[in-house]
Formats: structure tokens, C-alpha cells, sequence
């Protein structure tokens, strides 16, 4: 249930964790290693400078470890989401934990924060999942934010208009600061349940227990009152403030392009939970694991979206080359001529971030790039194939698209063989069963 029990198991499996024994900074030479090794193993660093405690970075970063973090598969993954924010499991509340083992005063330099690209305004933490109360105490929520360090017991959180912010709002507009705990180092469940977007009112770790099968412990914070994973490696606690702001960003988003800076509240720390030998868990900005985490449980609402249109939808992925959140690719058996193009309509619909989708038929695997790519070389014609809209409502991270009015255009690609022509002109040459 916990993180370091997930890095067990992955460490049972070949190739999954790669150790780095030498001491390294966390400033600018962890996140060296990270890009180096992304898309790849997690890596547990034994040494940062300055710190006594271990690193981890790349939990979720590639698919198959988000599908063993989930206990699903390629094709079962979008249903165990859905399930889940539908049927969230309320945790069960426990006296004491793991992370109850140490409680101090807030300060930063105890942890590991890591400082990642250049430009950066600051150290972030990027792992942390905010927990907070409502104001009127009835449901709590949790999300994931980016946080700069700001000082000692201070940290500035990018609110982008979603439940947190409303929460934030709500409390803002009665003069309270809103009670707050960040939760660093849990097991992944948790961290792609925080990412499923159930509606307002739904605790997020609820969705997490679920994707875990059960079994979830949290224990109440003293300071902020919120309810917190007892196994969590490491929990801050304090307040996002109804009447402070400071600058936040530059900050590398998940385009890998900086971010803009931004007035963003300000979050005043009460105070901290951690093991003994707390694990901090880093996320790189504009890595494997950002996009993943990010997009994943985009492509489950396109997956229910596109089996709306088409009968037989065979795979939904927002790509790593679109960053998980502008390219979709979607695999379809295709039942009659047309079926192509309503698939580009309800896969371009049901996600406002995604600019281009190719359709391709269910003998082309959405996972691999060259095969997309020679779908659309083999299979696609530019001047019938292809579907534009201008103007549609789009994302504001493309830095291509006009981003005042947050305004895209979209194009969808029909990939599928066209009917008017034999199919065996199409189909992939194989060789016989005997030379296998
Ligand atoms: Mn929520």
C-alpha cells in the first residue's frame, strides 16, 4: 500500500530500478540523472548533498508501471478508472501510522526539494498531492499541484481553476485561509486516483483506495485536520492563505516549454509528519512521468466517449510525442465506411486539450509510433482524410494556438483502410505459421 512497498515489487522485476550510489546535488545534478533516465527505471538516489534521506524519481514513468500500480492492462485500464471515480472507497481512519513517527515544526531544508531546469524560479516540489478540507468542513479533495519553495515554512501553489481553486475561493470569500496538508512519497494508486477527476464533493484518495482494491489507512492531522495516508512517506502541513500571493514560475510544463509567471497564492506551513527515513519522491518536470499521470486518465473519458460513436473501439492514447495532451491516437474496428471520421469527432470532443487524432483500424498499435505513422503513409489520403475545425476551444499550454482566448484549431486524421478498395491491398504481409 505504500510507496517504498511498490518499489519492492518493482525491484523484483529486471530492468525496473536503477540506483545511483554516488552523491549527487538537488540542485540541477538529480534532475540531470532524471531526463537521462526518463521514460525509463525509476531512480533511487542514495545520496543528495546536504540531506540524510533516500530520493526516488520515475515512479509512474512508463505505462506498464502505471498498469501494475493499478492491477490493470492496456485494454482493461480505462474501465478500473472510470470504476473507480464512480465508486470511491472511504479509507479507513487509524490513531497512528508511519508517517506519525516524527512530527516537528515546518522546514523545508529537511527535504530534498529539487531545483530542475535553468530557468526555474525556484526548487519545486512536484509530487505533492494537496489535501484540503472544505470550508464548510462537509468533504476533503485531493490534487496534485507544483509548489515552489518560497522559504523555510513557505511555498507558492499554481491554482489552475479546478476544486482546489474553488475550495480556495469559497474560503477566501468568508476571510478564512484554507486548511491544507501535501502529501509526498505514496503509492502511485494514489497518485493517478488524485488525476481521475471525480466531481467536487469526492475525496480523491477515496478513488485511490479503489484503484487499490481497498484497504487504504489515513491518519487526521494535528494542525491542518485533514485526513492523510498513514503510510506517506512525508506530510506538510499548514494553509493556503486567503490574502497572500507571490510570484510563481518559471516553471517547465508538461510541453517542456517554461511556463509564465504568475501572481499564485501563497501556502503558510503549520508544521510536519514523516518517517524516520522518509523517501522523497520527485517528479521531472516535462518528463515521461508528468505526461503519463497527466494524460492517462484523459484517454479512459475518450475511450468511453469514442465506444459511444463506433461500436468497437480497440485503444485510446494520448501519445508521449503529443506530451499525453495534445495528440490522441485511437484504434477502432471499423464497421462501416465513416465509422473513421465519427471516431476523430467524439475523440476530438470528449478531450478540449487535444488538437490532432488519427484513426487507424485495429491491426495498427496505438503504442507504437512507426506503425501510426505508416498508417497514415499507407492508409490516409490528405484531400479526403482529413476533418479541420477552426476556432474550437483548445488549451492554454500550446504555445502555438492563441492563447488569450485559449482558441485551437483541430484537425483529425482518418487512418483506416478505405472501403472502396480491396482490403488485402492493406493488410500487413506475414510470414507463414511454419517459420515461426
Ligand atoms: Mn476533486
Amino acid at each position: 500500500m505504500s510507496l517504498r512497498q511498490f518499489l519492492e515489487g518493482e525491484r523484483s522485476i529486471d530492468g525496473q530500478v536503477t540506483e545511483v550510489a554516488e552523491e549527487v546535488s538537488a540542485d540541477f545534478e538529480a534532475p540531470a540523472v532524471m531526463k537521462a533516465n526518463d521514460g525509463g527505471p525509476v531512480v533511487v538516489f542514495r545520496r543528495i548533498r546536504g540531506h540524510r534521506g533516500v530520493a526516488v524519481a520515475g515512479i509512474c514513468g512508463t505505462r506498464e508501471r502505471i498498469y501494475r500500480a493499478i492491477g490493470a492492462g492496456p485494454r482493461d485500464y480505462y474501465s478500473k478508472l472510470i470504476d473507480a471515480a464512480a465508486n470511491p472507497v472511504e479509507p479507513e481512519e487509524v490513531a497512528s501510522g508511519p508517517v506519525t513517527e516524527v512530527s516537528c515544526g515546518a522546514d523545508l531544508g529537511k527535504i530534498p526539494v529539487f531545483r530542475h531546469y535553468e530557468r526555474d524560479a525556484g526548487r519545486y516540489i512536484t509530487s505533492g498531492i494537496v489535501v484540503a478540507r472544505s470550508p464548510n468542513g462537509r468533504f476533503q479533495n485531493a490534487s496534485i499541484h507544483r509548489l515552489l519553495v518560497l522559504g523555510r515554512d513557505r511555498l507558492a501553489i499554481r491554482l489552475v481553476p479546478r476544486h482546489l481553486y474553488a475550495m480556495h475561493q469559497e474560503a477566501k470569500s468568508r476571510g478564512e485561509d484554507l486548511q491544507v496538508a501535501v502529501v509526498i512519497g505514496v503509492h502511485p494508486a494514489l497518485a493517478v486516483g488524485a488525476n481521475v477527476g471525480p466531481k467536487l464533493g469526492v475525496d480523491e484518495l477515496g478513488v485511490g483506495n479503489a484503484l487499490l482494491g481497498g484497504g487504504l489507512k489515513v491518519v487526521r492531522c494535528r494542525r491542518a485536520g485533514v485526513a492523510v495516508p498513514a503510510d506517506a512517506e512525508i506530510v506538510l502541513e499548514g494553509v493556503i492563505k486567503a490574502d497572500e500571493v507571490a510570484d510563481e514560475g518559471p516553471f517547465v510544463d508538461l510541453t517542456g516549454t517554461y511556463d509564465i509567471v504568475r501572481k499564485q497564492p501563497v501556502v503558510q506551513l503549520t508544521g510536519m509528519m514523516m518517517r524516520g527515513d522518509a523517501i522523497y519522491q520527485a517528479i521531472l518536470p516535462g518528463g515521461a512521468e508528468h505526461k503519463l499521470l497527466m494524460g492517462m486518465p484523459k484517454e479512459a473519458r475518450m475511450y468511453d466517449a469514442v465506444s459511444k460513436a463506433v461500436p468497437d473501439v480497440r485503444g485510446v492514447r494520448l501519445t508521449l510525442g503529443g506530451a499525453c495532451w495534445f495528440h490522441a491516437a485511437v484504434s477502432i474496428r471499423k464497421q462501416a465506411e465513416g465509422d473513421g471520421k465519427n471516431a476523430i469527432l467524439a475523440a476530438l470532443g470528449a478531450n478540449p486539450s487535444v488538437k490532432h487524432v488519427v484513426v487507424v483500424d485495429e491491426d495498427v498499435d496505438v503504442d507504437d509510433p512507426a506503425e501510426l505513422e505508416w498508417a497514415i503513409a499507407t492508409r490516409f489520403q490528405g484531400d479526403s482524410g482529413i476533418i479541420k475545425i477552426r476556432g474550437a476551444r483548445g488549451s492554454s499550454l500550446d504555445p502555438s494556438s492563441d492563447q488569450e482566448r485559449i482558441l485551437t484549431a483541430k484537425v483529425g486524421i482518418d487512418a483506416t483502410v478505405p472501403w472502396g478498395k480491396p482490403r488485402e491491398k492493406f493488410e500487413k504481409a506475414a510470414m507463414p505459421k511454419t517459420a515461426r
